[in-house]
């Protein structure tokens, strides 16, 4: 079998795995227990937390352990948003976000929220003249992803952490769940951020949301006051150490493993650039790791199972809205023509993916192509 969707999810590393277990064999104590093996477990539990931000390079930041990313756009857009509306009611984001922030937002909206979008030019980048006009004393909240899980693009964070500075009520949260690992993280003038494990090799169902100002947002999580007060609920511990040791992982080889995604991305590229109807719908200069092409005229579905069938699993748009029938939200936002969105898959790599692999996925395009060459519009 052929994995190609690791944006949606990938697979565990074994030292993951086998940190998870030990850690739930060794310290299945609740770390909020007053006896020596709480004691023990909070440690272990403080130590994971210390390493992260070590790895990580976090200085004044706080680490809040979710279940994923989320739970951690949730949480922070909800309590930031009602924790500042007594400064006002504009939140910024952009139509590219995940389902997480977008549905987060609209019912922000129903709580009498006012919810813009940031805009994309033709060519795919986000226009900066159009945002730095939305910049009112409305705006209390910016949040945006880092790289596009849809289409791989690289969204200016650092420009936009620029023109956000001269106005210090808003709180700028970024999504860092497809480009850490993958791209620099560059975190300047960033106020918060979100990871989501099971995109790095360790596990679904554990997260993190970084945090500069904790003491800022509202609670919507309520109980026993486990994480800060913000996550309430008995600590994961097993889970956040075996957390901090993907994140270990995967800055270890981080260039390395950059390097090789290019190079198989490349390679994909430039072979199916070549056939006419075949439209390439991610930038070159995008993440290292997606690809989003389309064949125009047929539906992506079709061929999503012509290479499932062949033992090589691809995606339609992304894991978390191909099951709805509207045309997908970023695919539109970037101006990509309603034919090519319904023909359009994901190619999504990660670092157990091969050459050899790149190298047959190549040789199946080809078969697919050459059976729904004559429907394709060319
Ligand atoms: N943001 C982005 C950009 C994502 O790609 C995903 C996962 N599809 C999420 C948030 C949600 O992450 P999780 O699965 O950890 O809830």
């Amino acid at each position: 079998m052929i994995y190609f969707d690791n944006s949606a999810t990938t697979k565990p590393d074994k030292e993951v795995l086998e940190t998870f277990a030990k850690v739930n064999e060794n310290f299945y104590f609740n770390p909020a227990s007053p006896h020596a093996k709480g004691l023990e477990t909070e440690k272990l539990l403080t130590s994971a937390r210390e390493q992260i931000k070590n790895l990580l390079k976090l200085e004044q930041q706080s680490i809040i352990f979710t279940s994923g990313a989320t739970e951690s756009n949730n949480l922070l857009l909800t309590g930031m948003a009602r924790a500042k509306k007594q400064f006002g009611h504009t939140i910024i984001t952009t139509k590219l976000e995940h389902p997480s922030v977008l549905e987060t937002v609209r019912a922000l909206e129903d709580e009498g929220f006012i919810i813009k979008y940031m805009r994309f030019k033709e060519d795919g980048t986000l226009d900066l003249e159009h945002f730095s006009s939305m910049l009112t004393s409305d705006v209390i909240l910016v949040a945006m992803m880092h790289v596009n899980n849809v289409m791989g693009a690289i969204l200016p964070v650092a420009e936009v952490a620029e023109l956000i500075k001269g106005y210090p009520k808003i709180h700028f949260h970024v999504d860092c769940v497809q480009s850490f690992g993958k791209v620099p993280l560059h975190l300047e003038g960033v106020h918060s951020f979100c990871l989501s494990g099971h995109k790095f090799n360790g596990l679904k169902g554990q997260g993190l949301l970084v945090f500069s100002q904790l003491k800022t947002i509202t609670h919507t999580v309520f109980g026993g006051g486990q994480e800060f007060g913000f996550r309430s609920g008995t600590v994961n511990v097993a889970s956040n150490v075996a957390l901090s040791r993907a994140i270990r992982l995967t800055l270890e080889d981080y260039e390395m493993q950059r390097a090789r995604l290019y190079q198989m991305k490349e390679e994909i590229e430039r072979y199916v650039k070549q056939f006419p109807g075949i439209r390439l719908n991610s930038q070159h200069n995008g993440a290292p790791h997606i690809v989003n092409l389309s064949f125009v005229g047929v539906k992506g579905e079709v061929i999503v199972n012509a290479f499932s069938r062949r033992d090589i699993m691809v995606s339609t748009t992304s894991a978390c809205s191909s099951k709805r029938a509207k045309l997908n939200e970023t695919l539109t936002a970037l101006h990509v023509p309603d034919q090519a969105i319904t023909g359009s898959i994901r190619i999504s790599l990660s670092k157990n993916n091969t050459a050899e692999e790149v190298h047959r996925f190549n040789e199946v395009f080809r078969e697919i192509y050459q059976e729904v060459e004559e429907l394709l519009e060319k």
